[in-house]
């Protein structure tokens, strides 16, 4: 039998192309086992269906065409169970699916394996039989034997674009494989637009290239930048004429001769006049000089290279001063860069955004969950090519499949500007939601919120009909600032909140700073932050800022009363009735001052792990339970949530984390008191499907996904969802978790939530 197998995968690995490869198999196979039909199906994971690639034996007219969905016939259960399935009568099994075309009518016996390649499911091989047996053990030792190695086989020949287009496209027609680069699909949608590149400040390795038209107006602002570095260095050397010795005083001498236009400006002007803008040439330059004076041996001449980063970082930081009014912001831009930052997103001018690629972060960045908030399509994560490469050209990026194509086809291009339509289409029709109920069509009916903080327009959110503001990250507005804000700041500002919203409930949460959220007046610096100094243990170390907070909530509340407060990062009770003493303390007080306000609702976020297991005695003190399914995720999986190597580890489906929110739900529900998910999983319509059915009582999610989610839950019966989250409860891989979920979407006619177009 092994050399068998060796011989097998000898030819496999020597065949031409893929489609040839998996005929060798499925003859071979056929013809040791002495069976009547061998078939592979390969997984294609964009559409989530099996495809039949090869077959020996059955309808050779049907390879290509025939596609399963992983959660349908036997095919879908190996896969689905990542184990053999053997049967001596596959036809009386439930799972059969009769498909005339494939012509398996006659055959009974059936055996099945999976293909695993690093735990990761690639396709089923299958030998069928005419006569009702069961394969003995040697027959299924040799199939898993062979599936193994050819596992390794296929994975690579995937790499390497081996594999025929019938698993590489997307339903929506479009090659997987067009794509330039790769990364996380982040936010949902299609964006065209050109590629705008952001980047550190005054880090001259990493400005781009960029083509100009105007040559002497790139000149004249060139000169006018290493004017005004003369004018820096001469000041000061006066400045420090007195206390410098003559032989260092030279430095600042040497550095202006440099500096010279007929040297160093010389050079830089010589690479403007090839088209390049001014801070594109200025690093060409720099970096050449730079790479000579490192190369040579002396000391003396190699420290000389620190001065001339030193200088080309003195006039780029002018040129980029100067261009800060001439930054120019394409009418659709594409915003591009190795880290693009909450604040990029921010600087933008308002509607210029269609999209975002970054070379680092993941989904749950805060920039990724304010793109999210802003409705704008995101690949974080994306990899296959420099950012530079993106900038000015045109760019189509697939916030669906984390796809981005450069300089498209005109094919392409007319495929996507037609998804894109259907996209704004589907907004458009989902807009009749808006004012009615999210109910199941059995009668369940949940609350939908919003989360508010990143974004401060309460229209959107009233737009779309939101029941309320189930979040609002107060620490956001006391971001750009200089200074913590005072409590009659704070009562402003949270007043108009409220008062756009009443008489509908407003959650605000206190204070969440610590992690990757720093406020640039109280810096805390630590080597682990996430399991740091982070929200409650802030605040309850700083009553003063606790308090404060806390009075201007309350003040702000006043004849309004739909104030609940909630309490982030809480991870015990001993921190929780430390937070409640406080609370009491801030009510009597504004009460003595004569503030007329019922004592509000208050919550706990449920997103460290020890407060998943101590989920009654935590709702038994308090009025509501909010599950921050971004850090739980993160503290259950051990995965940095901002962290691109590990973003594939992070996912809200792993078993592990479906135990725990049915476990959370069942244990406040038991102390009788609400319980509700404002973390990202919330704006997932494939996740949204099994928080309905474990009976979260609401649910807060961006604004831009709320008629989404409404569409989800008026198309999917509760009975139909809970009967989805029993099957997926039995399945311990995430992934096959997810395309078992999507299948059903596609199913229920929703497919428009899960990639681009309509359905
Ligand atoms: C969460 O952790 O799920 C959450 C909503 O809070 P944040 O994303 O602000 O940490
Ligand atoms: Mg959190």
């Amino acid at each position: 039998m092994l050399k068998l197998l060796k011989r097998i995968v000898q030819e496999v690995n020597a065949a031409k192309d893929w489609d040839k490869a998996l005929r060798i198999v499925v003859q071979r196979v056929k013809e040791a086992i002495e069976t009547q039909a061998c078939t592979i199906y390969m997984l294609d994971t964009t559409s989530g269906e099996y495809v039949m690639m090869a077959t020996d034996g059955l309808n050779a007219g049907a390879v290509g065409s025939i596609r399963v969905a992983v959660n349908q016939g036997l095919v879908g259960l190996v896969g689905q169970r990542e184990e053999p399935i053997n049967l001596e009568d596959a036809q009386s099994h439930p799972n059969f699916i009769y498909e005339a075309v494939v012509g398996e009518d006659q055959f009974k016996a059936f055996l099945g394996v999976p293909i695993i390649h690093h735990r990761q499911i690639l396709g089923v091989l299958v030998i069928q039989q005419l006569e009702q047996r069961r394969f003995d053990e040697s027959e299924e030792a040799f199939l898993i034997t062979l599936s193994a190695q050819l596992a390794g086989v296929m994975a690579h020949a995937k790499v390497t674009n081996m594999f025929s287009t019938a698993t590489s496209e997307t339903k929506s027609g479009i090659p997987e494989d067009l794509a330039t680069l790769g990364g996380l699909p982040c936010v949902p949608g299609v964006g065209i637009g050109t590629g705008l590149m952001v980047y550190p400040k005054a880090d001259i390795a990493a400005v781009p290239d960029r083509k100009i038209d105007d040559v002497d107006a790139e000149i004249a602002f060139f000169e006018d930048a290493l004017g005004s570095t003369r004018e820096d260095i001469q000041a000061l050397s006066e400045k420090l004429s007195e206390t410098l010795p003559p032989e260092e005083q030279a430095l600042f001498d040497a550095y202006l001769s440099i500096l010279d236009r007929a040297s160093l400006g010389e050079e830089v002007i010589n690479e403007i006049r090839q088209h390049n803008w001014a801070q594109g040439a200025l690093r060409i330059v720099i970096e050449r000089h730079v790479k000579n004076f490192v190369q040579m041996e002396d000391d003396y001449l190699q420290e000389r290279a620190t001065d001339l980063k030193d200088l080309g970082r003195r006039v780029l930081a002018h040129l980029q001063e100067k261009s800060k009014e001439r930054k120019q912001y394409p009418k659709k831009t594409i915003l591009v860069g190795d880290e693009v930052s909450a604040a990029d997103l921010a600087e933008a001018p308002e509607g210029c955004l269609v999209a975002v690629v970054s070379a680092k972060g993941s989904s749950n960045s805060h920039v990724a969950i304010l793109a999210r908030a802003l409705g704008i399509p995101t690949v974080m994560a994306a990899n296959g090519q420099p950012m530079a490469s993106l900038d000015g050209k045109e760019v189509i990026v697939d916030g669906y499949y984390g796809h981005v194509y450069i300089s498209p086809s005109k094919k392409l291009r007319k495929e996507f500007t037609l998804l894109a339509k259907e996209e704004e289409q589907l907004d458009a029709d989902l807009a009749v939601l808006r004012d009615l109920p999210a109910k199941t069509p059995d009668g369940r009916e949940i609350a939908l919120y919003v989360n508010m903080g990143l974004v401060l327009d309460a229209s959107v959110a009233l737009s779309v009909g939101a029941a309320g503001v189930g979040l609002y990250r107060t620490e956001v507005s006391f971001m750009n600032r200089e200074s913590f804000p005072v409590e009659e700041e704070q009562r402003v500002l949270y007043g108009q909140l409220l008062k756009a919203f009443s008489p509908r409930p407003v959650i605000m949460r206190t204070l969440d700073i610590g992690g990757d959220k720093s406020l640039p007046y109280f810096p805390i610096e630590e080597e682990n932050p996430f399991l740091g100094w982070r929200g409650i243990r802030v605040t309850l170390d700083h009553p003063e800022v606790f308090l404060v907070q806390l009075r201007a909530m309350l003040r702000a509340g006043e004849n309004l009363d739909n104030l609940q407060i909630l309490l982030p990062m809480i991870s015990g009770v001993s921190e929780l009735d430390h937070a409640l003493h406080f609370i009491d303390r801030a009510y009597n007080e504004v009460c003595d001052e004569g503030v007329d306000i019922e004592m509000p609702a208050i919550g706990v976020m449920i997103e460290v792990p020890s407060a998943v297991y101590q989920i009654e005695a935590i709702a038994k003190r308090v009025d509501f339970i909010s599950v921050g399914s971004n850090d739980l995720i993160q503290y259950m999986l051990a995965v940095d949530r901002n962290n691109s190597r590990v973003a594939d580890l992070y996912d809200a489906l792993h078993p592990a984390v479906l135990q725990a929110l049915v476990h959370i739900v069942e244990g406040a529900h038991r102390q009788s008191k609400p319980v509700s998910i404002c973390g990202e999983m919330a704006s997932d319509p494939v996740a949204v499907i099994l928080l309905l059915a474990m009976g979260f009582d609401s649910m807060s999610m961006n604004a831009r996904s709320l008629l989404r989610i409404k569409w989800v839950v008026r198309n999917f019966s509760l009975s139909q969802a809970r009967k989805l989250l029993h099957d997926v409860m039995q399945i311990e891989n995430p992934a096959m978790i997810r395309l078992h979920l999507e299948a059903a979407l596609d199913e229920a006619g929703l497919g428009g939530l899960i990639r681009a177009g309509k359905r």
